[in-house]
């Protein structure tokens, strides 16, 4: 097969090592890609919200399936742009309909209610309904939760402390703190709990495989604190996550997505990511993402032993069937090598070095750059995941460290407890 994978980030690094170990692909190419993942295909330089120079290049070099990695291009509608046209490819993501399951909070809360899904008690409000908005934050517990509906680059989600301050942020978010994304904004009831993500890869006719469970660590600081960022590091399996758990996640939570953008005429061949919190022991789904997770892809993509290729054509094809997916018993892990300053302002283009002379360690490049005379250099604020195997979480975290103390470039910055917070509820 000819593949064509949309993204930059280190998720898109991730699906193309591993993409690229299929003894099914002819070709891989990546859109645009960055300095790393010319290491598992070829770079091109195509914007993945550029549809009409996608079909254009997917024309030209007979691309069989693209690969859609982040959200943008899904929300966009490229599955649907696709749909119809001469010799297209086939696209693993959902349709336009679908991808609302992420670019709009208001509509997944309202799904979820539709398919008794759990979730935390809500309601959406707009600047005419204001006044309704606030009555409902009196309603509620401390802390409050305050959703824009709209995609807002993970940033659209604040937690407050404060009654007042809470309306206060209500009122501004709808007049237009996150632009149009905020023009609906849902309140809802906070939960206190574990948080871990689950992935499915899914065929849009029922069939479905569950994925490596995955947690992140989101906040730049710490024992989880300061601002949030794109995502500091990842571990699977999680041990919270145990058979039980999956069992309701699977039953609660899984068959009624599915089942439900059936039910509804909602095409969806792709990845569905559960951000779920566990609360005594019961599933409650956060969010949807209609796209794998960065950095949980750079661990999930280690922990599956099969082929992808093959199950990424059957979903796309709409028939998953009997096809197994094997899951690799080791732990996997990553730790996310960023950039000074970040997630505010950080520089950009200092010279990375290091990479080459840890054995154990699979560094996805995230936020890199590779010049024509060979140099790499940081061009974003996630720079490089480190990710690696082990026997048991200190083994794979043990390897992830000594990655992640390797690489070097002035300002680097990681967080040195990763999986603190997993190995303290195994060892409980
Ligand atoms: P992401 O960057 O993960 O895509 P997002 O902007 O789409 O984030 P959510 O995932 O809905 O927004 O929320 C971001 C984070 O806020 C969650 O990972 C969780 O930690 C916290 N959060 C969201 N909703 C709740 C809630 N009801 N109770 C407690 N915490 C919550």
């Amino acid at each position: 097969m000819t593949v064509l994978l949309l993204g930059s980030g280190g998720r898109e690094c991730a699906l193309a090592w591993k993409i690229s170990q299929s003894p099914a692909l002819r070709h891989l190419y990546i859109a645009p890609g960055n300095g790393g993942t010319g290491n598992y295909g070829e770079n091109v330089n195509l914007s993945p919200l550029d549809f009409d120079a996608i079909a254009k290049f997917s024309d030209e070099k007979s691309i069989d399936m693209i690969v859609v990695g982040n959200e943008d291009p899904l929300v966009a509608g490229i599955y649907d742009y696709f749909q119809g046209r001469e010799h297209a490819p086939l696209i693993v993501g959902p349709s336009k309909a679908g991808a609302a399951l992420e670019g709009s909070k208001d509509f997944a809360k309202q799904f979820m209610v539709r398919h008794g899904i759990p979730t935390a008690r809500y309601r959406s409000f707009t600047a005419e309904t204001i006044a309704e908005g606030e009555k409902f934050l009196e309603e509620l517990r401390p802390p409050y939760v305050l959703k824009a509906d709209g995609l807002a680059a993970g940033k659209g989600v604040l937690i407050i402390d404060s009654l007042d301050e809470a309306k206060n942020s209500l009122r501004e978010m709808l007049s237009g703190m996150f632009g149009k994304s905020s023009a609906t904004v849902v309140i809802e009831e906070f939960l206190k709990g574990i948080e871990c993500s689950v992935f499915v890869l899914t065929d849009g006719n029922g069939g479905y495989r569950i994925l490596p469970v995955a947690k992140d660590y989101k906040r730049i600081g710490e024992g989880d604190t300061g601002p949030n960022t794109g995502g500091m590091g990842a571990v699977s399996p999680v041990a919270f996550a145990d058979e039980t758990f999956m069992k309701k996640v699977e039953e609660r939570v899984i068959i009624p997505t599915v089942n439900g953008l059936i039910s509804e005429g909602i095409t969806y061949r792709g990845f569905i990511f559960l951000g779920l919190i566990e609360v005594n022991g019961e599933p409650m789904v956060i969010e949807y993402n209609v796209r794998m997770g960065d950095p949980e892809t750079e661990v999930v993509m280690l922990r599956i032993a099969s082929d992808l290729l093959p199950l990424l054509r059957a979903a796309a094809e709409g028939n998953l069937g009997t096809m197994p997916l094997s899951i690799d018993p080791r732990y996997a892990t990553t730790v996310m090598v960023v950039s000074g300053g970040y997630p505010g302002s950080y520089p950009k283009g200092k010279t990375i070095s290091g990479l080459d002379k840890v054995e154990d360690v699979i560094f996805f490049h995230a936020g890199t750059e590779l010049h024509p005379d060979g140099t790499l250099a940081t061009s974003g604020g996630r720079v490089i995941a480190c990710s690696a195997y082990g026997k048991d979480i200190d083994e794979a975290l043990a390897n992830s460290f000594i990655g992640a103390s390797g690489v070097t470039y002035e300002g680097k910055y990681f967080r040195r407890d990763i999986g603190a917070d997993l190995k303290a509820i195994e060892q409980s």
